[in-house]
Parts: structure tokens; sequence; C-alpha cells
């Protein structure tokens, strides 16, 4: 429950202010925090060059943040500053419109300034983080931070106080004001369910209590469990582990993707009891605030902070359900090729057709983004020029530099930064692009929004990255050199259409299952979870797939569902994503306008009207069923290449 991130800028600043994509490519487990590590992290080979042997067009220039440490220092203790001045405004601004503006402006300001502070600390930090000076500056910004989030506890229970149609009223006399009309009315909005003082005090005392759930399952995970010694390609002892396991279900050799997924299943089928009981926990959670503060169910509470319709969920799933014979077709297809008699859940993530990576040099990739991306107009094509030309990029893995990928805006900024570690792979050149979307959505909404709207909200976190993901498909496709390039692309897309838009919507659909089973009244059992996980991936991959007992588990292994009804939000970005970007290929017109005012847009409207600036509207079927028409046409496409390849 999170009425208090009704403190937009607040909430909007703090989660989206690093996007890393560990769920493009469909890896999902991760994607806990704003600060995700991909599952490649643990895998980070000895980096070859030192960053003096890189030349600085390549690198950050972080003195554009802030010229000299001392620069640092001294935004430092001004943030410190405002925090004192932002707490000693309390009990002062219900007395005028002035006072409530001088308020905002105040938490505004301090709170810009405090990104950029912490910004500068923490990507100092992840260019060398065994540098001890700059890990103690990134441990005295989570310090700040927390004093900041303190500070501001006061405000909006105190906006609260203030009759809705006082501050309405001074809105339209005070024209400086009435910028924050969107942000009050989203406050007043939710105000039916805050509750008394003395029942929001005890509420907010249980939280220590009721996030247990999630705590046990990730020490259970991470440390508990011991999961078996299986064997590698070579014969080799490899001990399982979360990380292991998303590298061995990639292995062509059957054997081990056999013996990596049904021992790591095992484990969590063996122990379905005790983790059924935590989950069930997490799930009792989620009704217990859902009923404390008057919702209708679990569902309706969690979807209420972004404002987010049910039917936006029910709409995925049953627009899924009718396009669910297109992935039977898809599991049908990939035992023809791979020419197995069963196809079983750890036949799914190998590549069905494998084929050597080609060397990309970054150069060429940035060229051929460039390119890929005209269809976008040159307003967005000379500032992404600008972005890689002006090291708003630190591209190259060197030693101790953090893993991963990611886009860092922050509105006072002078302009995104994009952190990579490009080793010249074809997925890395698409993580440029990706990171890029990011960068281009974070700069067009702090050109074009006041600091309280120039983030954006997570349900529109991940679209502009991926259209540029797309747009990028589309010319490598029609620029391919030959049947075996185009080939690997649609086989790609067609595994991102998979593991982004079915899988997740098939999380999705278990997740609010087993949520109306609590809340009907009958208990979540190992057994029952079990059967209902595994009736779920039957029905979404069909007649063609085998499903062992141990895969029935899987549903108790993922994390996201501690982190109530998150994972759809994967789905219906790729599908508006998709959408917009297949009109912006078809030239329809107003497809471009309508992204970059969407991409301008920050979170000046709730997220669904943001999206629909760009075309999207996201209560309707039309973006899922866009995106599903371009699975089946790549299913043909595959089928039809895939036999010229083998002279069929
Ligand atoms: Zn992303």
């Amino acid at each position: 429950m999170n009425i208090q991130t009704t403190g937009r800028a607040k909430a909007v600043y703090m989660m989206a202010a690093i996007l890393t994509c560990t769920w493009f490519g469909g890896q999902n487990a991760q994607a806990q925090s704003p600060i995700n590590f991909g599952p490649d992290d643990e895998s980070a080979a000895p980096a070859q060059r030192t960053r003096a042997d890189i030349e600085d067009k390549y690198k950050w220039d972080l003195g554009e943040l802030y010229p000299s440490l001392e620069a640092w220092e001294t935004a430092f203790t001004e943030v410190e500053r405002k925090i004192k001045k932002f707490k000693a405004l309390e009990g002062t601004i219900g007395e005028s419109p002035e006072a409530l503006l001088k308020a905002l402006k105040l938490r505004d300001r301090m709170y810009a300034e405090f990104m950029m502070v912490m910004q500068y600390a923490a990507m100092s930090y992840h260019l060398d983080m065994k540098n001890s000076e700059a890990a103690g500056r990134s441990d005295r910004v989570d310090s700040l931070g927390t004093k900041a989030s303190e500070a501001t506890s006061w405000f909006t229970p105190a906006i609260l106080k203030i009759p809705s149609a006082k501050v309405f009223r001074w809105m339209d006399e005070n024209k400086d004001l009435a910028v924050y009309r969107h942000e009050l009315d989203d406050i007043y909005r939710q105000k039916e369910h805050i509750l008394s003082a003395r029942e929001e005090e005890l509420l907010a005392m249980t939280g220590d209590v009721t996030s247990a759930f999630n705590t046990i399952f990730g020490r259970l995970q991470n440390t508990d469990l011991d999961f078996p010694i299986i064997k590698d390609e070579d014969g080799n002892d490899v001990q399982l582990s979360s990380a292991q396991y998303y590298k061995l279900i990639y292995s062509p050799d059957r054997r081990v993707r056999k013996d990596a997924f049904l021992g790591l299943h095992q484990v969590y089928l063996d122990k379905r009891n005790t983790i059924s009981a935590i989950l069930s926990g997490q799930v009792k959670q989620h009704m217990f605030y859902a009923k404390a503060r008057g919702f209708d169910s679990s569902l309706d509470a969690a979807l209420n902070g972004p404002n987010i319709p049910v039917e936006v969920v029910d709409n995925l799933i049953g627009t899924i359900h009718q396009h669910l014979p297109k992935l039977h077709r898809y599991v049908t297809l990939r035992k023809k090729v791979m020419g197995i008699d069963e196809v079983h859940r750890y036949d799914l993530r190998v590549p069905m057709f494998n084929a050597p990576d080609e060397e990309v040099p970054y150069d060429d990739a940035v060229k051929t983004i460039l390119t890929a991306l005209e269809p976008m107009g040159e307003d967005y094509v000379s500032t992404a020029r600008k972005a890689f030309a002006s090291r708003w990029l630190d591209v190259f893995e060197t030693p101790n530099k953090r893993s991963g990928a990611y886009s860092w805006g922050v509105p006072i900024a002078p302009h995104p930064y994009m952190l990579l570690n490009y080793h010249g792979t074809r997925n890395d050149r698409s993580t440029v692009a990706h990171e890029l979307g990011h960068t281009m959505h974070s700069w067009y909404s702090s050109r074009n929004q006041p600091l309280p709207y120039a983030g954006y909200a997570t349900f529109c976190a991940e679209v502009a990255s991926t259209v540029n993901e797309v747009l990028l498909d589309h010319y490598l496709m029609n620029h391919a050199k030959d049947d075996m390039e185009r080939l690997l692309i649609v086989q790609e897309r067609m595994e991102g259409i998979r593991t982004t838009v079915f899988r997740q919507t098939m999380f999705a659909e278990f997740e609010k299952t087993i949520h109306e089973q609590a809340e009907a009244g009958q208990p979540l059992t190992g057994d029952s979870l079990c059967k209902t996980y595994g009736d779920i991936v039957r029905k979404y991959y069909g007649p063609d797939i085998v499903i062992d007992e141990a895969a029935t588990a899987e549903g108790l292994r993922i994390p996201h569902f501690y982190r109530n009804f998150y994972v759809y939000t994967y789905a219906t970005s790729l599908c508006a994503a998709t959408s917009i970007g297949q009109r912006i290929i078809d030239r329809e017109p107003g497809a471009v306008e309508g992204h970059i005012a969407f991409l301008s847009a920050g979170s000046s409207k709730y997220p669904l009207d943001v999206l629909k600036l760009a075309g999207v509207d996201m209560t309707t079927p039309r973006p899922i069923e866009d995106t599903m028409e371009l699975f089946g046409e790549l299913l043909e496409e595959f089928e039809t290449l895939h036999a010229r390849i083998n002279g069929e």
C-alpha cells in the first residue's frame, strides 16, 4: 500500500531515477529495486583495459555535474540546509496559498538538488566500486535521503488537513499554485482511503511485522536453500544457484539444461509447504491493507496508487487468452525445429537456431541506431547524436566498474547519463538503443515539464526504451545481409514477446488467481499453489508442452510475487511500445508527434492518460492485439526463413 507515493515528485524521482532493464530480454528473477544488478553480473570477465586506455569520448565527464569535489560538498551542504528549512515549514501551509506554494517549491528544489548530489556520488562510485572514498560518499547520500524523507513525512497529511475546496479555490486564484493542480488532485483522490491519525499510526507500526514475509523468502532463497551440484557440458561439477541457473538454462546441451531446471525446481517442490506458508502470508498482508483502507480487493488497492483501473489487468489477461493458440504454435514450432519429440519447460530458453554472434563494433552500432531512429524526426535524432558525441555514455567495461546498463536522468542536471558495458554483441547494440530511449524520455520530460512532473511513472517507464528497440529491429530486418541474419532477428523478437508478454501475463494471472482464492477463503497450500500454477502453464503453452512435476513449483520461486501486482507492467509496456513503434514505422499521421508528446509529458497526467498522448489506450485490446499480430507474423516469417535455409 503506498499512500505515501502521492508525494508525487518524491516518489517519481526516487523510484524512476535509475532505470535498469533486467527484464529486457526476459530475465526476470531480479528487478527488486531501482538499482538492478542483471543476471550477467556475476559472470563479468576480468576487464582488459583501464580507464586511461580508453579515449575520453567514450567516457563520462562528471565535471559537467560539479566541477570539483568541493562543489559537490557545497551542494550536499545546501541540500542539508534546505531539508532543515523545509522541516521548519510544518504547521504553516494551511495559512495561505502563498505558504502552500512556498513549501511545494522548496520541496521540489530540495529533491532535485538531492537527486543530483546522489547521481554524482553514485555514478562516480559505479566507475570504480573498489574506491572506498566514492563508496563513503554514496553512503553519506543514503543517510541524506533518509533525512529528506523524514523531514517531508508531515507534508501530505498536512495538505489533506486543508479542505480540498479551499485548495482548489486557491489554485483558481493563484496561477503559480495552479501548476500543482494534478499533483494535488492526485493527493485528494486517495483521501477516502486514508484513515484517522491513530489508525494510520497503527498501520505504520505493522510495517515491520508484515514485511517479514518478503525478508524470510529472500533469506531462504538466497542463503538457506540447498541446491544440488550438477555436471556442466564438460563434465565439471557446478554448484547450482539462481545465478548459475540463468546461464545453464541456455545450454545447447539438453542434459545440462534439464539437470539445471529440474535440480533447481525440485528444491522448491520439496519445500512447498514452507514456501506456500510464506507466500500465503504475503497475500494475506495485501488483503489486510486492502481491507483496512476500504478497497474492494488486493488488486484494486495495488492499482490505486498509480490510478490504473482493474480493467487494464483484466483486459491484458483476457486478450492474451484469445491469442494463446499462437503460443501453442510456437511450442510446436520449437519441437519441429529442435528435432525433439517432447518439449519440456527447460527447452524453451535455448535459441531454436544457433549461429555465431557477429561482432558489432560500438561506432557501427551507434551509426545503425541513429539511422534506425530517423523515422522519429530530426529533433529526436539530433539530440541522440549529441548524446553519443558529448560523453553522455560511459561505454566500455573497465576494472571494478558496475556491471549491467542504465540510464539516469535528473531534471536539473545538464543531461541524462548512460552506463554501459559494451562488448560488441548484437544484444549489446539493442541495449544501447534501449538505454537511449530512457534518456530521450528523461530529456524531453525535463525540458517540457516543471520540476514536480519531470519524472515518469513506473507504468510508463519501459515504453520509450522499447519503442527504440522496435524501430531498431525493424531497420535490422530490412537491412539484413542474408536469410540467416533475418532468422536470428526474428527469433530474438519472438523470444522477447514470449518472455515479456506471454510469460509475464501468465505470472500476473497466477498472482491474481491466488489472491482471489485467498479472498474467497480458500487456503493456499503447497499442493494448491503448484496445481494452480501447473494448470495456468498448461493453458498458456498448450498441448505440446510436457510439465514435469518439479516445474509446477516455479510459481514458488518468483520473487516478484512479493511486490504486489507489478509483473503485469512488463507486458503492458511491451505491448504499448510495439503498438506505438508499429505506427511510427507505418508512418501513420500524428504517430511521431504523439510519441514526442508522450515523452514530453513526464508525470503531468495519470499514467494511462500520458500513454494516450501516444495514441495508446491500455484499457482497450488494441495495443495487445497489435503485439499479437506481430507475434503471428514473426512465427510465419520464421517458418518461411527456416524452410528456405534448410532447402525445404
Ligand atoms: Zn529499461
